[in-house]
């Protein structure tokens, strides 16, 4: 199967051995000796001196964490929304009690820094902004960089960043943007299995987290860092992904930072040039398409269900629709983690085999 989603992602086969080890004592020396090798091999990646954090749950369990360990209720947040999951991380702020103002974009398109000052300005008091840095939902990537100057630039607030889906992908350098929590999740672009949720707390984060008062005890992340001072995690590790991700980011720090970065920019490249040349038409303008997920949308007179259901049954090739409101109407091309050109490839002469034939039921009513 060539697996284009954006997450769950193709692991290579060394990291998959790496997960079926035997287990070990979580309260162990082997596991102390693991926990720190993580943690270090992960910081030039986040770019951050700080230890990172490892929580076994999936990424939005990390955005949780973002949220709760910085806030109180009736906190006031301004939630940046883009997409799918801007929206999921303004709906956890609220569920938690803070006083959420939304700014919302036409999905499809980048939140402009200059949006966010007018925003900001508008209202007064943010404790937080949220922001995703890569909007899988729609294939877009923010001006993380541009944004973070204007938080700091009009506000106090504490910038909180959804990164599962860049980081480790595509450029975040976490405490040269004052970015205060970053949060990304194995199974998107670090060639490992879900199941952990890696953050990043800057010192103004830390500082928020003693005087937090949302309710919190799985994602405490005070009781993360008062463990891993011991060398262990508070509750039972995922200990196969963990496993997994030693072995990824040896793969990853041989291949090299920035060339992992290229390497994702080419490929993302090399997608849009594709899907284009098949006649299709992208969501987001170049200037913001994602590295890391492309989003095309479903040409007229093609039935987008149809379509995923015949790559994947005839051609071995899994695709991910739209979510939401755009559920229908695009379809997405995950190229994150383990991935080069021929994958891609791959998949468009899948999709240039299977378009004629998926036409939809108004296109054959018509013909
Ligand atoms: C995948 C993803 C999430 C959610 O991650 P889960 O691991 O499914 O909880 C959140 N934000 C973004 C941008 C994502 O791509």
């Amino acid at each position: 199967m060539n697996l284009r989603i954006p997450g769950p992602t193709p692991c290579p086969p060394d990291v998959l051995d790496a997960v079926g080890g035997q287990m070990i004592n979580h309260r162990g020396p082997e596991f102390a000796a693991l926990l720190e090798r993580l943690s270090s091999g992960l910081q030039p990646f986040f770019q951050t001196r700080q230890d990172v954090l490892l929580m076994t749950c999936s990424g939005t369990g990390g955005m949780e964490a973002a949220i709760v360990n910085t806030l109180s209720p009736g906190d006031r947040v301004l939630a940046v929304s883009i997409g799918a999951f801007g929206d999921r991380f303004a709906e956890i702020a609220r569920l938690y009690g803070a006083d959420v103002t939304v700014l919302e974009v036409e999905w499809g398109r980048a939140a402009e820094a200059e949006q966010v000052r007018a925003a900001l300005r508008a209202g007064s008091d943010y404790r937080a902004v949220l922001v995703t840095h890569n909007e899988t939902s729609t294939g877009v990537t923010n001006p993380l960089k541009e944004i973070s100057d204007v938080v700091h630039a009009e506000s106090d607030a504490l910038l909180l960043v959804d990164a599962v889906s860049s980081l480790g992908s595509i450029p975040l350098v976490t405490d040269a943007w004052g970015v205060d929590v970053a949060v990304t999740a194995s199974q998107k672009g670090w060639l490992v299995p879900p199941g952990l949720a890696m953050l990043a707390f800057s010192d103004r984060a830390w500082e928020a987290s003693e005087r937090a008062t949302m309710p919190r005890f799985y994602l405490d992340a005070r009781m993360h860092r008062d463990f891993a001072a011991k060398g262990q995690t508070p509750t039972t590790p995922v200990l196969p992904v963990l496993y997994g991700l030693d072995a990824a980011l040896a793969r990853m720090q041989q291949e090299g930072r920035d060339a992992i970065f290229e390497r994702h920019a080419r490929v993302a490249e090399h997608t849009r040039r594709g899907v284009k040349t098949l006649g299709l038409t992208l969501l987001a303008a170049e200037a913001v398409a994602s590295d890391t997920v492309t989003a095309v949308r479903v040409p007229e007179g093609v039935d987008g269900k149809a379509l995923s259901r015949v790559l994947r049954q005839e051609r071995g090739t899994v695709i991910a629709g739209g979510q939401g409101k755009l559920a229908g109407k695009i379809f997405r091309i995950g190229h994150l983690g383990w991935v080069d050109e021929p994958d891609i490839d791959r998949a468009l002469d899948a999709l240039r085999a299977t378009l004629p034939e998926v036409r939809s039921e108004e296109a054959v009513a018509r013909a």
